[in-house]
């Protein structure tokens, strides 16, 4: 029988309930038991691939290619669990499929309803993922905000669950905020006790509160939520702000959170095994060595819009002892000063990011040339790297008017062109080549070294691709298409065997990176850096082999 523990969140947004899930996961998983984490969304777009990264943060990119919200990559990382399209449950795919099925006739007669009919829909698709993942707990998040209109029904489908597969199967987590006010910060637990009373109103009775909080709660505040919000004392978790993400798991645990919910659960007992967490977790705060790494982006004034490629590059340091800071530039940013590298100074290394559209394009195209000129560690990604290849083209092929279709339809070099299969797609959402895909690396290559082997996969996002044309030209002023896809059409990656390390991925590595086992491109990258930093620079240059 799985175990179903859901997830809400009460008083504000942005309380962290990804984290509280995915930490929650970890501690499930380091007992061995099979954890699927899925997100339930609210909102009426049928996947987050439409949304704009500066309101909604970063589109992240399943292995089977959903496209879905940032939270998944939480669950991914901490869990170390590839999710797929069924982890990510919208208002709007669950809408689409009910009026699909009305419009087929399915429901002939009857009134088609929230209850049953949306509720039934989002039961049948938390059930499926248990199946499809055999799992032995499913670790449900439903986003929004206790309170909202908008989340109603995934709350009244969470409330018949515990009466569909029983109570002791199921587990209500709420997380919550306890704010202080005043000179004397004095503690207030009124807004919890709001929260859960909205949620009881629901039907829905909380098992655990979670509650944020900037100092640990005393024990008489404890009891007093106790009290109020029906829940044992030892079910309110104090989760205080933390120097790294990852310490969250080890907050819990401390506090006795895993085991409550094994218990709660009627689980069988494992030990939680948190040793090599625990060890990542004292590099992170404690490291020896620093580097500065800029990531030029299109969307960077959401701190969320490159989650992935900023926490892909932290994982990176550890095995380094290193501290990775991170500077966030807007492309745009590049193009308002006259001298866009002044910008860039002081940095060991570079990213330039994915992105759509022409909007700080020539930005992103100066930052190539920055680093490509100065033996600065780069790395593109997706648009980064199709950056990189038209910077190539202007600067050492003679190429001076090369430029992306995407750009500028009737550029007179187009090194970047349509994908041949996106011809007459007029749609936008989930139309992109998207998802995991294999690529093939020549042996001998930087790619070759940094992955250890020729066969690779990697997931992708994105429409266009190196116009094959000019693959000749590239190579014949020595840059190195270093992956192809296997029937050799498509340029996975580039790179500049003249630079001490300049690699370019239309692929999107960070959505595989892991803590305990960071990218090896992002690893490349750190390891560049480090040694770019230690060097001695030669005209402002880093001198490496
Ligand atoms: N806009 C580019 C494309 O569609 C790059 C996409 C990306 O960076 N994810 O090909």
């Amino acid at each position: 029988m799985t175990k179903y523990i859901f997830v809400t969140g009460g008083v504000v947004s942005s309380i962290g309930k990804g984290i509280a899930t995915a930490s929650l996961g970890r501690l499930l998983r380091n007992r061995g038991f099979t954890v699927a984490p899925m997100k339930l969304d609210p909102y009426l777009n049928v996947d987050a691939g439409t949304m704009n990264p500066f309101q909604h943060g970063e589109v992240f990119v399943t292995e089977d290619g959903a496209e879905t919200d940032l939270d998944l990559g939480h669950y991914e990382r901490f869990m170390d669990v590839a999710c797929t399209a069924g982890s990510s449950v919208t208002a709007g795919k669950v809408y689409q499929s009910v009026i699909e099925s009305e419009r087929r006739g399915d429901y002939l007669g009857g009134t088609v309803q929230v209850i049953p009919h949306i509720t039934n829909e989002i039961k049948k698709r938390i059930k499926q993922l248990a199946i499809e993942q055999e799992a032995d707990i499913v670790i449900a998040e439903v986003g929004g905000t206790v309170g909202d209109i908008e989340s109603l029904p995934f709350l009244e489908a969470i409330r018949q669950m515990r009466k569909d597969v029983g109570p002791e199967n199921t587990l209500f987590v709420h997380v919550t905020l306890i704010p202080t006010v005043g000179p004397w910060a004095e503690i207030k637990t009124k807004p919890t006790q709001h929260s859960v009373i909205n949620l009881r109103q629901i039907g829905i009775s909380p098992d655990v509160l979670i509650c944020r909080t900037e100092e640990a709660l005393p024990e008489d505040v404890k009891e007093k939520i106790s009290l109020f919000c029906d829940v044992p004392a030892n079910a309110v978790v104090d989760s205080l702000t933390v120097k790294t993400i990852y310490e969250v798991p080890l907050t819990y645990e401390a506090m006795g959170l895993g085991d409550l919910v094994v218990e709660r659960l009627g689980l069988e007992k494992h030990p939680s095994r948190l040793e090599e967490w625990a060890a990542l977790v004292q590099t992170l705060k404690n490291p020896t060595k620093s580097v500065r790494i800029g990531v030029v982006g299109k969307y960077t004034s959401n701190g969320d819009a490159y989650k992935s490629i900023g926490e892909s590059l932290i994982h990176a340091g550890i095995p380094h002892d290193c501290k990775v800071e991170i500077q966030w530039i807007e492309s745009d940013t590049l193009e308002d000063v006259a001298d866009p590298t002044a910008l860039l100074v002081g940095l060991d290394g570079l990213v330039v990011g994915p992105g759509f559209g022409l909007r700080g394009i020539e930005g992103k195209i100066e930052a190539v040339r920055h680093a490509r000129e100065t033996g600065m560690p780069f790395l593109g990604i997706c648009l980064g790297m199709q950056m990189a290849v038209i910077e190539f083209a202007r600067s050492e092929c003679g190429l001076t008017g090369a430029n992306s279709e995407e750009m500028d339809e009737n550029c007179a070099y187009p090194l970047i062109h349509l994908l041949p299969d996106q011809h007459g797609i007029t749609d936008k959402g989930a139309t992109m080549r998207l998802g995991s895909y294999p690529c093939n690396v020549t042996i001998g290559t930087l790619a070759h070294k940094l992955y250890g082997g020729s066969r690779i996969t990697e997931r992708h996002r994105h429409r266009y691709e190196v116009n094959n044309d000019f693959r000749e030209k590239l190579i014949e002023h020595g840059m190195v298409i270093s992956g192809v896809s296997p029937d050799y059409r498509l340029v996975e990656m580039v790179e500049i065997p003249a630079h001490p390390f300049f690699i370019g991925t239309q692929a999107h590595p960070e959505f595989k990176s892991r803590p305990n086992r960071p990218h090896p491109l992002f690893a490349g990258l750190v390891k560049a850096a480090i040694a770019a930093k230690a060097s001695v620079k030669v005209d402002g240059k880093p001198t490496l082999e």
